[in-house]
């Protein structure tokens, strides 16, 4: 069988590796593991082994997908910016092309994405019975919502707020809904399964006849923006997340701030909108709008965010590790003693949300942005 060896185009990569450790002292697994094969560079390491024959890749199956949640942290240290997170999933795909067994995790959510069309496996779907939106499933709408798995199982508030925001401001927009973006079985090595998805979306996307698409996922922009690109499939609208969207609206005065919103929050950078996609000031931007909102910023913040712990559907394969990862990052977030935590992704509110009803700690909620702006306007 022709071995589909992805890592051979990256493989030149590792020789600037100067092997200071640097991503070993704060990448974000092994900082609650501490086990060696959790390392970023002796796994990356274990896989070049792999790679190169010498180890068998069945060995390195289970580090793979335990020892990277894919947040980027290490490659904003690194000297030589080994993007890890990137070398991860080219590796996994490799397992996946050459037919090693993966863990029953692993495979549990690949099913669940063909049966259910999202990585949880939920059959039901809760977003579309909630609330009837004016302006809603207009064909040829300005705009497209594409709510994406999380919001529509887990998160449905983020979706109502959001399309309310959309309705006070007259938009005409139309919304897809249960379906995922089909990000997880891009990070998870299924390449061929995220083709399938993309190609289906983009389809669903071009069919709305709108120009400009929006999700407040951040997985979901970065898959419809950069990853469907990168497998040849074609989203020729404009793909923004509702941060920018609401940055704009703002912007533009077709929605104005009008409550005022007295509280301490601070804000908690989403990995996949920040490290992937550039954006830190919209959101920030658009909290600063809010009469009487005041934001500390946590001391990790922007590019060196911590990670929620939820990430890639990391929690639905690694549950304990993930755990550990999400409390280690809220901690941080409440050394700013706000009383309201706000982020801007469906996977970091439910994360933390989860820890927050737990801890006694100050920090007593969890919003997304929509939430925020659709209470003031
Ligand atoms: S921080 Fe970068 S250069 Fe240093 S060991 Fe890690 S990958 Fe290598
Ligand atoms: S991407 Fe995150 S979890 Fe993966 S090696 Fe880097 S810091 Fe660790």
């Amino acid at each position: 069988m022709e071995r589909k060896l992805g890592l051979d185009d990256i493989a030149t990569d590792l020789w600037y590796c100067s092997k200071c450790q640097m991503c070993q002292a704060i990448c974000t697994v092994h900082s609650v593991t501490r086990k060696q094969s959790h390392a970023p560079m002796p796994r990356v390491w274990l896989i070049d082994l792999a790679r190169r024959g010498i180890l068998d890749f069945n060995d390195v199956a289970s580090v793979l997908y335990s020892g990277c949640i894919l947040c980027r942290l290490c490659t904003e240290y690194c000297v030589s910016k080994q993007d890890i997170a990137k070398i991860t999933v080219v590796a996994r795909a490799d397992l996946v092309n050459l037919g090693k067994s993966l863990p029953k995790e692993v495979m549990e959510v690949i099913r669940n994405m063909e049966s259910t069309k999202n990585p949880m496996g939920i059959s039901s779907q809760k977003f579309s019975v909630r609330r009837t939106f004016s302006h809603r499933d207009k064909k040829n709408a300005d705009v497209v919502y594409f709510a994406g798995c999380v919001n529509d199982h887990v998160t449905t508030e983020i979706s109502n707020a959001l399309l309310k925001i959309f309705d006070a401001a007259g938009l005409s927009y139309s919304v897809i809904s249960n379906e995922c973006c089909g990000l997880p079985a891009y990070e998870l090595g299924f390449s061929e399964i995220f083709v399938k998805i993309a190609r289906n979306i983009a389809e669903k996307i071009r069919a709305s006849g709108a120009k400009t698409v929006v999700s407040s996922c951040p997985g979901c922009v970065e898959a419809l923006k950069l990853k469907y690109k990168e497998l040849g499939v074609a989203v020729d609208v404009k793909v923004m997340h509702h941060t920018e969207f609401i940055k704009q609206l703002l912007n533009s005065g077709m929605i104005k701030i009008q409550k005022p919103f007295n509280k301490l929050t601070t804000y908690h950078d989403p990995c996949h909108l920040g490290r992937y996609l550039g954006v830190y000031e919209a959101p920030r931007d658009v909290l600063a709008n809010i009469d009487g909102l005041k934001m500390k910023e946590p001391y990790k913040n922007r590019n060196k965010a911590l990670c929620c712990g939820g990430g890639s559907v990391f929690r639905l394969i690694n549950q304990e590790i993930s755990l550990q990862i999400a409390s280690k990052a809220f901690d941080e977030l409440a050394r700013t003693n706000a009383e309201l935590l706000i982020t801007a992704c469906p996977t970091c509110k439910h994360s933390f949300k989860q820890i927050a009803l737990k801890e006694k700690g100050p920090i007593r909620d969890v919003r997304d942005i929509a939430e925020i702006v659709s209470l003031a306007i």
